[in-house]
C-alpha cells in the first residue's frame, strides 16, 4: 500500500514549496488538470493560477500538463498557460510517462508529478519512480468515473491513516 503514499502532500498547487523542490534536483513537473488546477465546469484557467505558472516557469522548471481528460478539455488550459500537454494520458499506466521523458529527456529523479487523485496522479507517478505530491482536490464535483475511483481512493485514504502511512489535512514536504 506505500506505491499509494505521496512523496509530498500539499494543500494546493499554491502551497507547494517549488524551491525546495529545485533544490532536490527536480526540472519538469506534470500538473494533472481537474481538480487540481481547476474545478469541473472551468473551462479555462483563472487569473492566478495563470501568475503562479508564469512565477514557476521563471524559476526554470518544466511544466507540462498531464491529464487523463480529452483534447477539447485541455487544449483551453494548454493555451491559457501557454504550457504544453498531453491530454487521454491514462493514469496510472507508464506510456505518456515513458513517452514524456522520453521526448523532453528527463530522468525519473528530476521529474514531480503534481494531482488530486491517489488511483491515478500519486499511484502512477509512484510506479515511474518520480516525485509525488497529492494536493486536495479544488471542488467535491467529480466527473462520473472518478466519482467511482473516490470510493476506492477513500477505503485506501483510511487503511493508510489506521497504519499511520498518511493522514489527511497533514501536509508534509
Ligand atoms: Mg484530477
Amino acid at each position: 500500500m506505500e506505491i499509494f503514499v505521496p512523496d509530498i502532500y500539499a494543500k494546493s498547487i499554491f502551497d507547494i514549496n517549488y524551491d525546495k523542490l529545485i533544490d532536490r534536483g527536480i526540472k519538469c513537473i506534470l500538473f494533472d488538470l481537474d481538480n487540481t488546477i481547476a474545478p469541473k465546469g472551468v473551462k479555462s484557467p483563472d487569473k492566478k493560477t495563470i501568475e503562479l505558472f508564469e512565477q514557476i516557469e521563471e524559476k526554470g522548471l518544466k511544466l507540462i500538463i498531464v491529464s487523463n481528460s480529452g483534447k477539447k478539455r485541455v487544449t483551453p488550459f494548454k493555451e491559457h498557460l501557454n504550457i504544453d500537454a498531453a491530454h487521454t494520458a491514462l493514469k496510472p499506466l507508464k506510456n505518456k510517462y515513458k513517452k514524456i521523458m522520453k521526448i523532453y529527456r528527463f530522468k525519473d529523479n528530476e521529474i514531480a508529478a503534481v494531482g488530486d487523485q491517489l488511483l491515478t496522479d500519486v499511484l502512477g507517478a509512484n510506479r515511474m519512480g518520480l516525485t509525488s505530491i497529492l494536493v486536495n482536490q479544488i471542488s467535491v464535483n467529480d466527473f462520473v468515473w472518478t466519482k467511482m475511483n473516490r470510493v476506492i481512493e477513500n477505503k485506501i485514504f483510511k487503511y493508510l491513516e489506521k497504519h499511520s502511512l498518511f493522514k489527511l489535512g497533514e501536509y508534509y514536504d
